[in-house]
């Protein structure tokens, strides 16, 4: 029995993301058993541990690691640092891991991780301890053959290689393939750095094709300027969209006539924020997601298209690199409105189909070229796009539960033929 939305508190992603299954499983009649074991998620490790501070003193910390299905595979997720990581919200997180890798069809379950602490308020060697000791609590569960972090909001390739050489040291040999997203030295893959956003870039590509748009004539606007952000910004600019706003955490850039997106790079690294920068005006991030263009990118954090804001969204596309941006009752408003999502577990799998790739590298220890990676990237990402939207075309559903349908689809398939353990 699928939920009203409006029985659902919406600032909760984990709320969200039940009643999101819920709705697929009710499409897809799962069985009841099976319903259950897929919306509880498999395995949860709380850990709080106490990490050694500059100043002396020394603080506690909570972390997460969730494993939400395994069905298809090791569990494969990143680790977040945020302020607002808990329990329910990496279990949201973990189960869009799930039916993301199921969309994709890569051969990985689902998972996620996350340590609640402000990483801006943490120096460089404290950032590594609290990174060192965390892995070292959470390593019974991580492995390449069961669970494998990669970076997400304020984690990145240098934190991958301290959990990879601390993992190491814990298994007294090098193993590369406990996490993706690394530094190319020590074992990353060409083409991980920017994977989310270019396969969001395919994704927007084909939704143009398909919406018979002409990309160099459009406008685009993203919220976020970190990994994701940044180089989606990047790629569309590459490809002919004129960028004109982007926006961090602490501010937005506007210019009607297109945005620098390597002079905003280069003046965040100086100034901490894109707010401020040399020939543009300033814009909150709620006013960015009501910009007039033609691709909206919220790539940020969930809940950002909300209720009280999607009637105002004038984008022809909002292409969703962010996990969650959009909450359920937003869905329906963009629906009613003619707006075209490219849902999270679709528009962003372009990160974990290359962590796939880097996985499957290490585990080979060859490595492939550029080129080919993004070849084999785009033809996934193209393969899985057209699959949902042949399914939200033939079912008239909106592309997100086509998505769920194709996604959630696959992990309760193959839950069912592995059976109930014993
Ligand atoms: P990041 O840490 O590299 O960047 C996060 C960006 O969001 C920063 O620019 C930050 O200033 C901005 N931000 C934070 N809070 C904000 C707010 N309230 N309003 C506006 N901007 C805000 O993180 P990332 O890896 O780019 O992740 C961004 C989103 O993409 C997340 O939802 C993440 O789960 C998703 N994602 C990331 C990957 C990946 O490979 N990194 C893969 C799939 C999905």
């Amino acid at each position: 029995m699928s939920i009203s939305v409006r029985q659902i508190d919406e600032t909760k992603p984990l709320e969200v993301a039940l009643h999101q299954f819920d709705q697929a499983a009710s499409f897809l009649k799962l069985q009841e058993g099976l319903r259950q074991v897929l919306r509880t998620g498999h395995r949860e490790l709380t850990v709080h541990f106490p990490v050694a501070m500059d100043d002396g003193s020394t603080r506690m910390f909570t972390g997460y690691r969730v494993q939400h299905s395994i069905s298809r595979g090791p569990g494969k997720g990143g680790i977040r640092y945020h302020p607002n990581v808990d329990l329910d919200e990496v279990r949201a997180l973990a189960a869009w891991m799930s039916w993301k890798c199921g969309v994709m069809n890569i051969p990985f379950g689902g998972a996620k991780g996350g340590v609640q602490c402000n990483p801006k308020e943490l120096s460089l060697a404290e950032l590594e301890r609290m990174t060192r000791r965390f892995t070292w609590e959470i390593a019974p569960l991580i492995g390449p053959d069961q669970d494998i972090p990669a970076p997400d909001v304020y984690t990145n390739a240098q934190t991958m290689a301290w959990i990879m050489d601390t993992y190491s040291m814990f298994k007294g040999h090098t193993v590369t393939g406990v996490v993706t997203g690394k530094p190319i030295e020590i074992g990353g893959s060409l083409g991980r750095e920017s994977a989310t956003a270019q396969g969001c870039v395919y994704a927007v590509r084909e939704s143009f094709r398909h919406m018979g748009m002409d990309l160099e004539e459009s406008t685009a606007a993203v919220q976020g300027f970190g990994n994701a952000g940044y180089h989606a910004a990047r790629l569309l600019s590459e490809m002919g969209v004129r960028v004109v706003a982007v926006s961090d955490s602490s501010g937005g850039a506007f210019n009607s006539e297109g945005l620098d997106v390597q002079a905003l790079k280069e003046w965040k690294a100086e100034m901490g924020t894109v707010a401020g920068a040399a020939g543009t005006d300033e814009i909150t991030n709620a006013e960015l997601l009501e910009l007039p263009v033609d691709v909206l990118v919220p790539a940020a954090m969930e809940g950002q298209i909300t209720g009280h804001n999607a009637d105002r969204v004038r984008a022809r596309i909002v292409a969703e690199a962010a996990n969650g941006p959009t909450t359920p009752s937003a869905d329906e408003i963009l629906y009613d409105k003619g707006v075209f999502v490219v849902p999270d577990i679709l528009a962003n799998g372009g990160g974990v189909t290359v962590s796939y790739f880097e996985w499957v590298q290490n585990t080979q220890k060859l490595f492939w070229n550029e080129a080919d990676i993004n070849q084999k990237l785009d033809s996934i990402m193209t393969r899985a796009f057209h699959e949902v939207l042949d399914i939200a075309q033939k079912e008239r559903v909106p592309m997100r539960t086509a998505a769920y349908i194709l996604g959630v689809g696959r992990v309760a398939n193959a839950k069912k033929l592995r059976g109930v353990f014993p």
